[in-house]
């Protein structure tokens, strides 16, 4: 299904993903740094519904995605949105290449974003209860970089607010 009708709200949507995205200069991944799942997959809101970004900036690349396909994230970053590096694969491929060695050792070596957990960039964090967990010092420089200014908006007469802007 194709998420925008016209070439106007194509464009809206394509400076909004871009706001909201940053360039990895080494990787070539577009980090999307509004909000992502626990597993790292991020949603942006078309039309009062959360979509799935990476299809989302799928589509706005190669047209609509057909029925019954997946969006396969070749750089392996699942917050990815680099049209590059998305691809649309049955089911069957996607889980045979989600299943491998690699992406089992990407997962426990690099953060939800991608950045290698490891060196100066991993912190350790204490959690209640004796807990501890691995956090990702560049997360930490985004998310501090990232501010979101909100503004009020009334649309089809509901009431709600739209993320205006990101300073960074
Ligand atoms: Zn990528
Ligand atoms: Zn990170």
């Amino acid at each position: 299904m194709l998420l925008f009708d016209d070439e106007h709200s194509k464009n809206l949507l394509t400076v909004r993903l871009h706001k909201y995205s940053i360039p990895v200069t080494e990787s070539g991944c577009l980090i999307w740094c509004g909000w992502v799942n626990k597993f790292g997959y991020g949603k942006i809101s078309v039309m009062d519904k959360g979509r799935w970004v990476h299809r989302v900036a799928y589509e706005i690349e190669h047209g609509p995605i057909p029925s019954g396909l997946d969006i396969d994230h070749l750089c392996r970053v699942r917050c990815c949105v680099n049209p590059n590096h998305l691809e649309a694969v049955t089911r069957r491929t996607n889980l045979l290449r989600g299943d491998t060695v690699t992406s089992a050792h990407a997962q426990q070596t690099m953060c939800k974003r991608g950045h290698f957990l490891e060196g100066e960039n991993l912190r350790i964090e204490n959690k209640p209860g004796g807990l501890k967990a691995r956090q990702c010092r560049e997360c930490d420089r985004l998310r501090r970089r990232v501010r979101y200014r909100r503004k009020k908006v009334v649309s089809n007469g509901k009431r709600g607010f739209e993320i205006m802007d990101v300073v960074v």
